[in-house]
């Protein structure tokens, strides 16, 4: 049980990094529509700790976009950037535990070391001491081979230690790193499952490193296929996906919730949202995603 007392708790975690697009749309539809089915609760949480990538307003854009489609989020809203002291605090308690440490690699010094999947392997060089200047902070990690399931994906598998390096939880700029703030956001907050998209795969074993290394526990995981453009390139600001307009929100969850493998009705695209919902409630399944990673927008009028 949660501190909001229910068995379920999901969320909706959008950095307002530009308007919603189709692509973030259908994380929101698909974990709201798990929370409707399971009978739990849905949060909301706008994760602004990263100004550099920000854009001003958009936290608004996406709130109005959830409003028109009907979205009722449980509880107060939680700006992110609110929980840093939180944040900024655990950082530093693993630091005295020995748990993780600062070190001033630039960007440069990294540029010849070997790349993993999931991008540059950290070969560990400031583990031992480093030297002046402005300084990340890097989590430990070993050899360990650790492992999860996620509802769709399966089974996931990753070395931490030879796949990416201790890891930065603190930036040199001195912003949280969002494994670090994410991770405790959801534990803070209760989070029992977590539904967001298949880009992010690849970090949850990082998640659940940090969670067993700050003693929390593992929420569930579903990851669901990204949207990506005519190019296959995954939707976002930097893509140029634009906006969703939410003129007539029953028409665009229609479309989300096909491009999402459910059949709704056709007369669903004209009706009012509380009636999608209630579709959604008694209808809505994610087994016809199987373990599907992309799903083209341009089929459903989406770039
Ligand atoms: N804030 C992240 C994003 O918008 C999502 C974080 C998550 O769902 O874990 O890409
Ligand atoms: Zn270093």
């Amino acid at each position: 049980m949660t501190e909001y007392g229910a068995q379920y708790v999901g969320r909706f975690a959008p950095s307002p990094s530009g308007p919603l697009h189709f692509g973030s749309l259908l994380a929101a539809v698909a974990s709201y529509a798990q929370t409707l089915v399971n009978e739990g609760l849905w949060l909301l949480r706008i994760e602004d700790i990263d100004p550099p990538r920000e854009q001003a307003g958009s936290d608004k854009l996406i709130l109005d976009a959830l409003t028109h489609c009907g979205f009722e989020w449980d509880g107060p809203l939680l700006y992110q950037s609110t929980c840093t002291s939180r944040h900024l605090a655990l950082v530093e308690h693993l630091v005295e535990q020995g748990l993780a440490y600062p070190c001033t690699c630039s960007r440069r010094d990294l540029a010849e070391v070997p790349r993993g999947t999931l991008g540059a392997i950290y070969p560990g060089t400031c583990r031992n001491g480093c030297g002046t200047g402005d300084v990340a902070i890097r989590l430990l990690t070993d050899d360990t081979l650790l492992e999860f399931t996620d509802v769709l994906q399966g089974r996931q598998s990753q070395r931490l230690q030879i796949e990416s390096g201790d890891f930065v939880i603190r930036r040199r700029d001195g912003l949280v790193a969002y494994h670090l703030a994410v991770v405790v956001d959801d534990s803070d907050q209760g989070i029992s499952e977590i539904v967001r998209g298949f880009d992010l795969l690849d970090s949850t074993l990082r998640h659940i490193h940090l969670q067993r290394v700050l003693g929390f526990s593992t929420p569930n995981y579903l990851h669901i296929p990204i949207a990506i453009n005519n190019e296959g390139q995954k939707l976002s600001k930097l893509t140029g996906a634009t906006g969703i307009d939410t003129n007539r929100p029953a028409r665009l969850l229609f479309s989300a919730l096909e491009a999402l493998g459910q059949h709704p009705p056709n007369e669903l695209a004209e009706a009012s949202t509380t009636e999608v919902w209630q579709w959604v409630r008694q209808n809505w399944t994610v087994a016809p995603l199987g373990s599907l990673t992309e799903l083209p927008a341009g089929q459903f009028g989406f770039d």
